[in-house]
C-alpha cells in the first residue's frame, strides 16, 4: 500500500514538476547553441518596470545603441504605462512575466495559470494589444505541467536565460567582469538582469555595472539583438 502511494506520488511528481523542468532546461541549451553559433547577446531585464531603474538602464542601452527584452511584470505596469511607452518608442522588446511573480511549484497547481493570464489581461488593458503573443518569461523560471500546457496552447514564445547577471539581490558574488568572461567564453547568450526599483542605492549601480561589462562586447563582434530575433536565428529556416 505503502509503495502503491508512494509510486502514485512520484509520478503525480514527475509529470507536474519534472516534465515542465527538462522542457525548459532544454530550451535554455537551444538558447545557448543559438547564440553561439551567431555570436549573439540578447540583453532581457525582468520584473520591471522600475520607475527610476528602467529609464538608466534604457538610457544605457539608447548610448550603445542596443536593443533590450523587458519582461514585464503586469502588476507593476500599472502607474507606469508611460516608461512601458517610452521603451517601446526606443526600439525594445516587450515580454510578459506574469502578474504577481509567484511560483509555478511553490503554489497551487492552477495558481501560475491564473496569474499568467491575469498579467496577460492586466496588460491586454494598458496597451489595447493583443499580448498572448508576446515573448513569456516564466517567474523564477518555472512552470508546473498545466501551465507550460497552457502557454504552449496560446503559441507564445517561451524564454528562458543562458547567463544569470546575479542582480537581483546583493551578497551573490558575480562581478560585473565575471559576467563579461562568462559571455565571451560562451561565445554569446541570453544574458539576465533586473530593472526594479531597489532599495539599497548601490543595488542600482551594480545592474548599470554589469549591464556596461556586457555592452563593452561590442568591441569584441558580438551582436545584440532582441530576444524575438535570437527566437528566430534559431527556427527552422533562420538565418
Ligand atoms: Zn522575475
Amino acid at each position: 500500500m505503502l509503495l502503491t502511494i508512494t509510486l502514485v506520488l512520484a509520478a503525480l511528481a514527475m509529470g507536474h514538476w519534472l516534465v515542465p523542468h527538462l522542457w525548459l532546461q532544454a530550451r535554455k541549451r537551444q538558447h545557448a547553441v543559438v547564440c553561439q553559433r551567431h555570436k549573439v547577446v540578447a540583453i532581457t531585464f525582468d520584473d520591471g518596470p522600475g520607475r527610476l531603474l528602467t529609464p538608466l538602464v534604457s538610457a544605457r542601452l539608447a548610448e550603445a545603441g542596443v536593443p533590450g527584452t523587458f519582461f514585464l511584470l503586469a502588476q507593476s505596469v500599472r502607474g507606469n504605462e508611460d516608461i512601458v511607452e517610452e521603451l517601446q518608442r526606443a526600439g525594445h522588446e516587450i515580454g510578459s512575466h506574469g502578474d504577481r511573480h509567484v511560483h509555478h511549484w511553490w503554489s497551487w497547481p492552477w495558481t501560475g495559470l491564473l496569474d499568467t493570464r491575469d498579467g496577460w489581461r492586466r496588460m491586454h488593458d494598458v496597451s489595447g494589444k493583443n499580448v498572448r503573443g508576446i515573448p513569456f518569461r516564466p517567474p523564477y523560471g518555472k512552470l508546473n505541467l498545466l501551465s507550460l500546457a497552457y502557454v504552449r496552447a496560446q503559441g507564445t514564445p517561451l524564454v528562458m536565460w543562458t547567463h544569470d547577471g546575479y542582480d537581483a539581490r546583493l551578497g551573490v558574488d558575480k562581478s560585473p567582469d565575471e559576467l563579461a568572461d562568462e559571455l565571451r567564453g560562451s561565445g554569446g547568450g541570453v544574458v539576465l538582469l533586473h530593472d526594479f526599483d531597489r532599495s539599497l542605492a548601490n543595488a542600482s549601480q551594480q545592474v548599470l555595472a554589469k549591464l556596461d561589462a556586457v555592452l563593452a562586447l561590442r568591441k569584441e563582434g558580438f551582436r545584440f539583438v532582441r530576444i524575438t530575433e535570437m527566437l528566430a536565428l534559431g527556427a527552422p529556416g533562420g538565418a
